[in-house]
């Protein structure tokens, strides 16, 4: 069966040169993008530089583009796709317009690629198989990949750090985060993964000690911290900390602590720019999520304080 993996997640959050597969058992016919057309009216999430706010936005084609590569036949996919070997292999110049106030206002240029040799017909060609007639690409399950990367984006994708992010860290831990989300949308992993990694390192030990100051943490958290600070391995702390951490990180199923903690420890030499991105991607969403955790609460406690506060007037 063809599986095709989310491509607004592409658009809105790819960073460029990584790789993102796209359609994976191809099967001619289905959905899926292989040609210009099959880009067009496609929506995402993405920032309005216009009105400074995630807006939805479509995909809309160059009008040469359009005029070009509506002209030809439809049940074939144009052979300036292709390069030598017959693999699907191509460059496009998408544009992205914000759907609410209408403006054409990022440029892509994407690459398309497929994994082997691509059939450049979109027949219908059914195929006897054991269990009746299947279409040809089911039965002859050639797994064949296409695989989308932006190799261009203008303007320059907005660093977008969340405001609870900005309100929790002091300055110099937001430059490094503002740097390690930049060094990541271009491409660079090892850079983005030691900003990440320093800001680990820094802020861990109070973002546990944060966490075990909430109402839904388990009190023997923060003497398990009093205590720790007189004696004993802090990579220990991390661990021991799991059951008594509120339920909202416990059900991460795993110790985001120990996690992160681990992370530190490890040499940054032995992983590669790809491993390093996908590394750093990681850190910064796990980062993300427990800091939102710990204001989302006290902004929840704070407010239903001053309510309190004002029914008392
Ligand atoms: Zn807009």
């Amino acid at each position: 069966m063809q599986k095709l993996n989310d491509i607004k997640e592409f658009f809105k959050e790819y960073p460029l040169y990584k790789e993102f597969l796209y359609i994976e058992n191809y099967v001619r016919n289905e959905n899926g993008i292989v040609d210009p057309f099959d880009f067009y009216g496609l929506s995402f999430e993405y920032f309005c530089e216009e009105e400074q706010t995630n807006r939805t936005f479509e995909i809309d084609l160059p009008v040469s583009v359009k005029e070009y590569y509506g002209k030809l036949p439809d049940d074939k996919i144009p052979k300036d796709f292709f390069d030598e070997n017959n693999f699907l292999n191509y460059k496009i110049h998408l544009i992205g317009l914000c759907k609410s106030c209408q403006k054409k206002q990022t440029d892509f240029l994407i690459s398309v690629k497929s994994n082997q040799e691509f059939p450049n017909n979109k027949d219908k060609i059914m195929s006897k198989s054991s269990k009746g007639f299947k279409h040809i690409d089911i039965v002859e399950d050639k797994k064949i990949e296409v695989s989308l990367t932006k190799v261009g984006v203008f303007p320059e994708q907005k660093v977008d750090i969340d405001k609870s992010i900005q309100q929790y860290f002091d300055k110099e831990t937001n430059n490094w985060y503002f740097k390690g989300v930049k060094l990541y949308q271009q491409g660079f992993g090892i850079g983005s993964l030691s900003y990440f990694r320093r800001i680990v390192e820094k802020e861990l030990m109070s973002i546990l000690s944060n966490v075990s100051e909430l109402n839904s943490s388990d009190p023997k958290l923060k003497k398990l911290i009093e205590d720790f600070n007189k004696n004993s391995k802090i990579s220990s702390l991390y661990k021991n900390s799991f059951s008594l951490l509120p339920k909202s990180l416990q059900i991460l199923g795993d110790n985001p602590f120990d996690v992160l903690y681990s992370l530190t420890s490890e040499g940054l030499h032995n992983l590669t720019e790809k491993e390093s991105l996908n590394k750093a991607d990681k850190i910064h969403k796990l980062l993300d999520y427990v800091v939102k955790k710990i204001y989302e609460e006290k902004s929840e406690l704070q407010d239903i304080r001053e309510l309190l506060k004002d029914l008392r007037k």
